[in-house]
């Protein structure tokens, strides 16, 4: 595997094809991150501020449980200085790509290095103290990068370590006062950290990758569950096609809203500067609708 990934570089090196994501810019000396997915790209672009090009590596609107690096992404990757990732739960070719690494300078970093997964449940930035320790990792591997930045770094982390403190507490508090506890998910099993960190309860049609479609029987268990729960509101997903809290939607009464699992954005938002922080205020704002917060 690492022999053919090697060649494949190099021989990709050589005809300077496409580039999905950007290359690093030799003409100025900020340093080049590459993080895969949207909340870690966000974390990196705060603490990195000024002295840091970040790109994301998985495209903006693409399903991450279906992504695989293109041989482009793999030069990019090692041309790269850091290189961020969610971990081989979360990105299953990853062993692929880093056996294949030939750049001796490039610092990789795993961002779920002391989070504790649950379950096997890959979305472990849907929980706001892991949110922290992947901020931590990421100050780590940009200092260890380019040290001379290193008390800039570490100002931008603990401008970002209060700003996820202050949304923590506003989940607790928002949360604490909702008449209802149960969020219905019309997409897959991606909350769990979330409403387990907040004593909800959650039902979801999919389960923890969105890859294969709800049964007619576990659609006829979620719109029973609607309606004899008495349940107003259904929450649905960016990135699927929300057919599915549609038709429970149009079964049940129940209203849809928007619940974002942040393994994406739309492009134009992301260039719009909406950070992962936002997307979650956002969030609070719907689940205050749907159950009846105040
Ligand atoms: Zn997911």
């Amino acid at each position: 595997m690492k022999k053919i990934i090697t060649t494949l570089i190099l021989i990709l090196s050589l005809a300077g094809c496409a580039n999905s994501v950007p290359t690093k810019n030799i003409s100025n000396d900020k340093i080049f991150v590459i993080a895969t997915l949207f909340p870690i790209y966000d974390f990196a672009k705060s603490i990195g501020g000024d002295v840091a090009d970040v790109s994301l590596l998985v495209p903006p609107g693409t399903e991450p449980h279906e992504y695989e690096p293109s041989a482009s992404d793999l030069i990019n990757i090692n041309n790269a200085d850091v290189f961020v990732y969610t971990g081989d739960f979360m990105e299953k070719w990853i062993k692929g790509v880093l056996n294949g690494i030939t750049n001796k300078n490039l610092e990789i970093i795993d961002v779920s290095k002391g989070t504790k997964i649950v379950n096997g449940d890959p979305h472990i930035w849907l929980d706001f103290e892991h949110n922290k320790i992947m901020a931590k990792n990421i100050a780590e591997a940009l200092i260890k990068k380019n040290p001379k930045n290193k008390n800039y770094y570490e100002k931008n982390l603990q401008d970002l370590l209060i700003k996820i403190d202050g949304i923590d507490s506003a989940y607790k508090t928002t949360i604490s006062s909702c008449k209802t506890k149960k969020i219905v998910y019309g997409g897959h099993y991606a909350f769990g950290y979330l409403v387990r960190r907040f004593g909800l309860e959650y039902v979801a049609a999919q389960g923890l990758s969105p890859d294969s479609e709800p049964t007619a029987r576990d659609l006829i268990d979620l719109v029973d569950q609607v309606k004899n729960g008495n349940i107003k509101y259904i929450f649905y997903e960016e990135l699927s096609s929300p057919k599915v809290a549609e038709t429970i939607s149009k079964e049940t009464g129940a209203k849809m809203l928007l619940l974002n699992n942040l393994e994406s954005l739309p492009k134009d938002e992301i260039k719009n500067g909406k950070t992962f922080i936002d997307a979650m205020y956002e969030n609070l704002d719907n689940i205050k609708i749907g159950l009846d917060c105040k």
